[in-house]
């Protein structure tokens, strides 16, 4: 991130009735660099975006961009563009009309305007499309024109909600492409609100995590991933095995476990004490299997029955069953050999492969 951020939010609060939809939220967002802000359905991720824009008016707390203070400021004289799930054309009027709207409203001439509309509309690959309608366009289409009429004023910062939610999986996966090349090539910043994690982690620099309002961990995407900083990021990210047990002993620097009747050994806890219960988030990659015990070089090592193997094309999920009936998910080679449907194996993790948290009894 570069020295001045081009997006500041300090302390930024807004309540409906009693939902606390965004809880003290401050983070700052350097200029060319692409944000997903990532959450579940709820979480308080299209209101921020909204405060952003100027759409509505936080409560409390603080919005700068490009160092000025643009919190009373409403939205057409922040120099933001936006781009929206569902793409909120303007169905009567052309291709050409939709995109080049924004530059009407700032008043710029027809010859400047065209000249713009012909540089985006080859930049989103859409030439020789701008006298159509809407109706007239595929949904990955209706989307480019979106994002050109986001796009064509060269605003200071892009917000997007969701931009690629109602396209379908392979749509979507061309378009996760496209939309990183207009960030990388334009150089504008992005803010991408999601809930969709593979998307985030995809796409983005940084990302944030949002839950019930609050930015629960922030910073770089391979970071959250890696290092869950709270038990909700470890399980929102990263379709996590999740293992429910209880300590036996340990301390601040390794724990051992008991996993209804297997012990583990995980990455300590500070505080943690014998009896408290605990979860272990464990990715499905970070898992080995193999044919033998001796094929397993971890601490935590056991037998389980292969109960499913699913073929994903480069990579497969193993549907594993240890002895305390609890299952697993392990990815792996699309082929391993010795393990096999309904076979015996071993499976093992490294100890500090799995995110540890202790949950407070009664706690869901
Ligand atoms: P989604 O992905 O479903 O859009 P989100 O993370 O964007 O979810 P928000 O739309 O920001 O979440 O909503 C956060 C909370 O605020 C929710 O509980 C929602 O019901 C509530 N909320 C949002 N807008 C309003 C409103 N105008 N009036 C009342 N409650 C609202």
């Amino acid at each position: 991130m570069s020295d001045q951020p081009i997006l500041r939010i300090e302390a930024v609060e807004k309540r409906f009735g009693a939902v606390r939809a965004v809880d003290g939220v401050s983070l700052e967002i350097g200029r060319g660099e692409f944000f997903a802000l990532l959450g579940p359905s709820g979480s308080g991720k299209t209101t921020l975006l909204r405060i952003v824009s100027g759409l509505e008016t936080p409560d409390r707390g603080r919005v700068e961009i490009g160092g000025a203070d643009v919190t009373a400021l409403p939205p057409y004289l922040r120099r933001i563009g936006m781009v929206f799930q569902d793409f909120l054309l303007f169905p009567h009027r052309t291709v050409a009309e939709n995109i080049t709207f924004p530059l009407k409203m700032q008043g710029r001439s027809q010859a400047e305007r065209q000249e713009q509309l012909n540089w985006i509309l080859g930049f989103v690959h859409m030439e020789g499309l701008g006298d159509r309608f809407p109706h007239q366009l595929s949904g990955g289409q209706k989307q480019r024109v979106a994002l050109a009429r986001g796009l064509i004023a060269r605003p200071e910062l892009l917000l997007l909600d969701e931009p690629l939610a109602n396209l379908d999986r392979e749509l979507r996966k061309e378009m996760e492409i496209e939309v990183r090349r207009y960030q990388e090539e334009l150089g504008i910043p992005f803010v991408y609100v999601t809930h969709n994690q593979e998307e985030a982690l995809t796409m983005s620099d940084r990302m944030a995590v949002m839950h019930q309002g609050v930015l629960e961990q922030i910073g770089p995407k391979l970071e959250v991933y890696n290092a869950p900083a709270t038990r909700f990021v470890a399980s929102f990210v990263g379709a996590p095995n999740k293992l429910t047990g209880r300590v036996i002993d340990g301390d601040g620097a390794r724990l051992r476990i008991d996993w209804g009747g297997i012990t583990l050994t995980g990455r300590g806890v500070s505080g943690a004490r014998a009896h408290d219960p605990v979860e272990l988030y464990l990715k499905s990659e970070r898992i080995q299997l193999s044919p033998t015990a001796e094929g397993i070089r971890h601490e935590n090592r056991f037998e389980v029955t292969v109960r499913d193997i699913i073929f994903k094309g480069q990579f497969a999920d193993y549907i594993v069953r240890a002895d305390n009936e609890a299952e697993l998910v392990v990815s792996g080679p699309p082929s391993i050999a010795g393990v096999d449907r309904n076979s015996r194996v071993s499976l093992g993790w490294a100890l500090e492969a799995a995110d540890v948290f202790t949950v407070e009894d009664g706690e869901p």
